[in-house]
């Protein structure tokens, strides 16, 4: 190529961000940057479940424009509306069009509430930093009323079509420990329902009995297979005819592509079908989708960095073989610590290219500890560093080292898991 090769990334979220960084890192000024950013700022969301009890905020939000101008990165402030194939070019909503010689769609998912009758009117949903905010003030109105001898009933709802359940779990057990160091836990019902077979089953079944015990040694009444058909005020409808009443009612939501790109292969929910170790979407030459954009079925920050640092270095290999000697392939091992405020569980299950848990994979541990309260608290604190930085979060030395501390913890504090 004559000129220098252009790529440009749709999304400042992790998968968009760590893809440049690493391409910046890889390349060094062989390559023109650029990203497509409908926000100003980068939201890190696995922190924001903390803001609902008092959790500080100042790490959540970076501001795009900073980390992206030290790297060289020409930020486009707008919205995709299509993208072209060939020519290869993109549309933004206010008409701007774009050139790429490799795009990277790292739009993520959102949420379609919609899907279940009632859902989105009496449910707080879980998923941004506001909507974290306004659960925050909902909570102490539950505790005021609870001080004030009221009793209250909180109910946790993980609908069918949801693809990452995490947060609503985190809530119930945060919830739970919240209120007993308020003292007024025993005046408050905590229920959880999911729609899942198994609690967690995204991650493997090693991880059902031990939510299962922690739901009952903490007094949170669950069920799972619970398949919400429709939400009155105050009153969540199962299929199975059951029904369950609440003052609070906590919730995720459906997913489904937060961008419906026309023309491109994607499945029923608008995700981009790609190519499983690369992460190219199919049938194109130069379009990428990692993340949640993409079909991989579990919706995990974690995977979505794995698979940014696959895109990264398959762009990098094709524009210049010698900056990158093995090219990282898409591996996916889903890694997760449920947080409880007073202990935590960590998880790491390697997973199918399907998304199931890899059942003759080896290497699934699961442990529970305070120390991983701990470690989730670092990782929050580590992740948006790098991104205010502008350094990927995988690669470097520091990552090196925080990858071993892992590890290590992981060896000394978690067991080994049969998939039964
Ligand atoms: C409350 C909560 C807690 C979580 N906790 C954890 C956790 O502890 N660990 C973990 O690994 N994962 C966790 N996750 C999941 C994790 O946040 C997501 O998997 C991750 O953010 C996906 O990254 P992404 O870059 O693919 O998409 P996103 O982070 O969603 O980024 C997509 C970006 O694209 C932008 N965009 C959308 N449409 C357009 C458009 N038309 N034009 C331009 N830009 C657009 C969006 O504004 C956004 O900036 C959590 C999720 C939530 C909601």
């Amino acid at each position: 190529m004559d000129t220098k090769p252009r790529v440009v990334a749709v999304g400042a979220g992790l998968a968009g961000m760590e893809t440049l960084f690493t391409l910046r890192r890889r390349l060094g000024d062989r390559v023109e940057l650029a990203l497509v950013a409908d926000r100003d700022d980068f939201e890190f969301r696995p922190g924001t479940v903390y803001v609902p009890f008092g959790g500080a905020e100042d790490d959540l939000q970076i501001p795009v424009a900073s980390p992206a101008q030290r790297q060289g990165i020409t930020v486009e402030h707008g919205a995709v509306a299509w993208v072209e194939t060939e020519p290869k070019r993109l549309v933004l909503t206010d008409g701007r069009t774009l050139d790429y010689d490799f795009l990277v769609l790292a739009t993520g998912a959102a949420m379609r509430p919609e899907r279940v009758p009632g859902l989105a009117e009496h449910a707080h949903l879980v998923g941004s930093l506001h909507q974290m905010r306004e659960l925050g003030r909902t909570l102490r109105r539950l505790r005021d009323a609870a001080v004030d001898g009221s009793p209250q009933h909180a109910l946790f709802l993980v609908p069918p079509g949801n693809c990452w359940p995490g947060p609503v779990y985190e809530l119930a057990f945060m919830l739970e420990t919240w209120l007993r160091r308020s003292r007024v836990r025993d005046r408050v019902c905590l229920t959880f329902a999911t729609f899942e077979d198994r609690y967690m089953e995204a991650l493997g079944a090693g991880l059902h009995p031990v939510i299962g015990e922690k739901f009952a040694s903490r007094g949170i009444i669950s069920h799972a297979r619970s398949v919400v058909t429709e939400v009155e005020p105050h009153r969540v409808r199962f299929a199975d005819g059951t029904a369950h009443t609440f003052d609070v009612l906590v919730s995720t939501a459906p997913h489904a592509a937060a961008v419906d790109y026309e023309g491109l292969p994607k499945d029923r929910n608008g995700f981009l079908l790609t190519d499983a170790e690369t992460r190219r979407v199919r049938r194109t030459d130069a379009v990428y989708a990692p993340g949640d954009a993409g079909d991989f079925p579990v919706k995990l920050g974690y995977l979505s960095l794995l698979q940014a640092d696959a895109v990264a270095d398959d762009i990098a290999a094709r524009i210049d073989p010698a900056s990158v000697a093995e090219p990282r392939r898409f591996d996916p091992v889903g890694l997760f610590v449920l947080e409880m405020l007073d202990e935590a569980v960590f998880a790491r299950t390697p997973l199918a290219m399907t998304g199931e848990p890899d059942r003759s994979g080896e290497g699934r541990r699961v442990g529970v500890s305070p120390i991983w309260h701990l470690g989730k608290k670092t990782l929050g604190a580590y992740l948006p560093q790098r991104f205010r930085a502008g350094h990927p979060v995988h690669g470097g030395l520091r990552q090196d080292a925080v990858s071993l501390g892992l590890r290590g913890l992981s060896k000394a504090m978690s067991e080994p898991v049969e998939e039964s």
